[in-house]
């Protein structure tokens, strides 16, 4: 159905310890392309069993696996980044199948998620130990560090391939074996990323991918003695969910949740700066990402002009199947995400809010949703407190910076945050006193493979990306040298 230059990519089987298997009770689940409602293909439906056994295989490939050189393991995540950049055309077709975003979207996708294998292939061969000089006399006081053990990666649909390149980039380049469990929603990127790991040499064992059940996978994962680490991207309740199922084995986890960004625009800002940032921050991936701006702050000299700008911006965003050329803005996943935009619009309405543009479902039906631009919003709607993940900008007024800050430092999240200006004391000020893990100033494009992404506050734990996201994957080890 999909046409693919090489359609061996396409599977509809799971990967467990180097080969590619069906469900023990012979089930299969529907995914569906967002865009039409079309059946793309099936996937096993795993529970419990396979889990345990893809743990039991990862289990087998560890020592062998971290026994290679760094440079060895090197080599083999170089050649799968190589293999996804060789097949991104294809990798992006699947992915707008099953996600919905642009196949421009996509093909940035797959070169933003190659790029996570490419930089910890690299920051693989830098795991430094240290030496302590010592406070007692015929001592040596040494560190090294080691791969924590075998892991278990849940991701969400979102990003199909970049939320999992960048955890198992850094796992596998530390010598951990890892097991994946990718969203139902959006399988097929996850099993295509599985035969390139094949592809490059990834021995049995080390890279699988299961399908099916979230709660009976991420409990045999959580259960498991074995799993020594749990990485997850995806909603907050999720994430304490498995954070409290992974109390009993003492497990090392990441969490990467939910976010309600703060994008802030002072007076001083160059507004169209700010609207291209906006636009980016806002509505890239139609709102559904976890660092979109979630809430517009904008000073009340620059109000009408910003929202002006915004508006004329956000009318030229063309909704439409991700595959058709032009299109950039895709459906919303699935009928869920529509029903809380709306109610979070009808809810800023009830409030006083008033639609500048958009604020309904479009008329390409499915599950399309209009660009939405809504003003005087305040701190009292769901949209201050709550993620949207759809293509609403709600626009808040505010007078000084002081304010500010507190409204946007207002929530239990703290993973993006954004604000322009152009004044150097203003810049340092706000950057210092918002409680985020990250802080985009004068753009609204923040992520890539060097940086350490994630948050604070009920956004998560752990950070992925850049030589921090290694440590997640590594224990450190002291040793205490005496009877020299
Ligand atoms: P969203 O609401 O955006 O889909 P979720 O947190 O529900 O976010 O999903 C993120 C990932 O977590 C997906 O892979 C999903 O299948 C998985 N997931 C959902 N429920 C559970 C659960 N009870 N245990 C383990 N994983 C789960």
């Amino acid at each position: 159905m999909l046409t693919l230059k090489d359609p061996s990519l396409f599977k509809q089987q799971a990967y467990l310890n180097g080969l590619w298997c069906d469900a023990d009770n012979g089930e299969n689940i529907a995914v569906t392309n967002p865009a039409t409602g079309v059946t793309l293909g099936f996937v096993p439906s795993m529970g419990a069993a396979e889990t345990r056994r893809a743990i039991t295989a990862a289990n087998a490939s560890f020592k062998a696996w971290r026994s290679l050189l760094a440079k060895e393991r090197s080599a083999i995540l170089r050649k799968w980044y190589e293999l996804m950049l060789v097949n991104a055309d294809d990798l992006a077709v699947i992915m707008t199948a099953e996600q919905g975003k642009s196949l421009t979207e996509s093909r940035g996708e797959i070169v933003y998620a190659a790029s996570f294998l490419e930089w910890f292939a690299e920051e693989g061969k830098r795991i430094y130990g240290e030496t302590i000089p010592t406070p007692t006399h015929g001592r040596r006081i040494m560190v090294t560090k080691e791969p924590i053990g075998v892991c278990a990666a849940i991701t969400p649909w979102n990003f199909p391939s970049a939320m999992i390149t960048r955890k198992a980039g850094p796992a596998l380049a530390a010598g951990c074996p890892m097991i994946v469990k990718p969203a139902a929603q959006t399988p097929f990127s996850a099993l295509a990323l599985a035969e390139l790991a094949h592809r490059a040499g990834v021995p049995a064992g080390v890279f699988s991918v299961i399908t099916g059940k979230a709660s009976a996978i991420g409990g045999a994962m959580t259960a498991s003695p074995i799993v020594r680490k749990l990485t997850f991207t995806g909603s907050t309740q999720i994430g304490q969910l498995l954070m409290r199922q992974s109390a009993d084995t003492v497990k090392k986890l990441s969490l990467e949740l939910g976010g309600n960004a703060p994008f802030i625009v002072f007076d001083d800002a160059d507004l169209d700066a700010a609207v291209e940032g906006a636009l980016a921050s806002k509505f890239r991936n139609s709102g559904q990402t976890c660092v979109c701006a979630n809430r517009l702050y904008v000073q009340d000299k620059v109000y009408d002009a910003f929202v002006a700008k915004l508006s004329a911006a956000v009318q030229k965003l063309k909704v439409g199947d991700g595959s058709v050329a032009g299109t950039t803005q895709g459906p919303l996943i699935d009928i869920h995400a529509v029903e809380k935009v709306e109610e979070h619009i009808a809810d800023a309405l009830d409030k006083g809010a008033k639609i500048v543009l958009g604020g309904k479902r479009h008329a390409l039906g499915q599950t399309f949703f209009e660009p939405t631009i809504l003003s005087g919003v305040t701190q009292s709607m769901k949209v201050a407190r709550e993620e949207t993940f759809g293509p609403l900008a709600p626009i808040f007024r505010f007078h000084t910076d002081e304010e500010v800050i507190s409204m946007a430092n207002d929530t239990e999240f703290g993973l993006a945050s954004y604000f322009f200006s152009r004044d150097i004391g203003r810049i340092w000020n706000v950057a210092e006193q918002l409680e985020y893990g990250m802080v985009g100033i004068n753009t609204g494009i923040i992520s890539n493979e060097v940086a350490p992404f994630g948050g604070v506050k009920q956004s998560g734990l752990g950070r992925e990306g850049s030589k921090y996201g290694m440590d997640d994957y590594l224990t450190v080890k002291y040793w205490c040298i005496s009877g020299m």
